[in-house]
């Protein structure tokens, strides 16, 4: 006798209006029309922003979406900081972190007491929330220092002195 595993959900038609449902769900192309598609067919296809790519139609529909390798790797990021973020920032990867200072323009000139004169590689692989932070001011130019939690919140490279004129500019009317 055998046994057959229960399958609990139906088994997925790689077909042309699955395909379609990706094209829509991801905002991609697919590039050429192929008559016949299984779970294996490469699909070459062009991303929301433009560039091409090639996917097996399964990582396409399962994983990655149609997105390439840029856009797949940004959207790894985005969802690991939105889960640091609900988590309270408990946990920062090195890789993350060098992401978030990348996004969001920030140049570190320092971590605690390690100098920072490229990011990819001196970047200590632990780095905790308490940790300090020396980066320039995008405004100003100065360098400032925020605990790695303040600058996960506020998600920009500004000083202490332009944060605070921001606030003011925006609350007391000028004359
Ligand atoms: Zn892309
Ligand atoms: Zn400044």
């Amino acid at each position: 006798m055998t046994i057959f595993k229960k399958k609990s959900s139906r088994r997925i038609q790689y077909t042309q209006s699955l395909l379609q449902y990706c094209e829509q769900r991801d905002k991609a192309k697919a590039d050429v029309q192929l008559h016949y598609t299984t779970k294996h067919s490469k699909i070459s296809f062009t991303c929301h922003c433009g560039n091409k790519h090639v996917k097996q139609f399964q990582t396409i529909y399962k994983y990655g979406g149609m997105n390439c390798k840029k856009c797949t790797t940004k959207e790894k990021t985005r969802k690991t900081l939105n889960k640091m973020e609900s988590n309270g920032f408990k946990r920062v990867t090195k890789d993350n972190m060098i992401q978030f200072f990348k996004d969001h323009d920030i140049t570190v000139t320092k971590i605690n007491d390690i100098t920072i004169s490229n990011i990819d590689l001196d970047i200590p692989n632990t780095i905790k929330r308490m940790d300090i932070i020396e980066s320039k001011c995008n405004h100003c130019s100065s360098v400032f220092t925020k605990l790695v939690r303040r600058l996960l919140i506020t998600k920009e490279a500004k000083c202490y002195k332009c944060s605070r004129n921001e606030i003011n500019n925006t609350n007391e009317p000028t004359n």
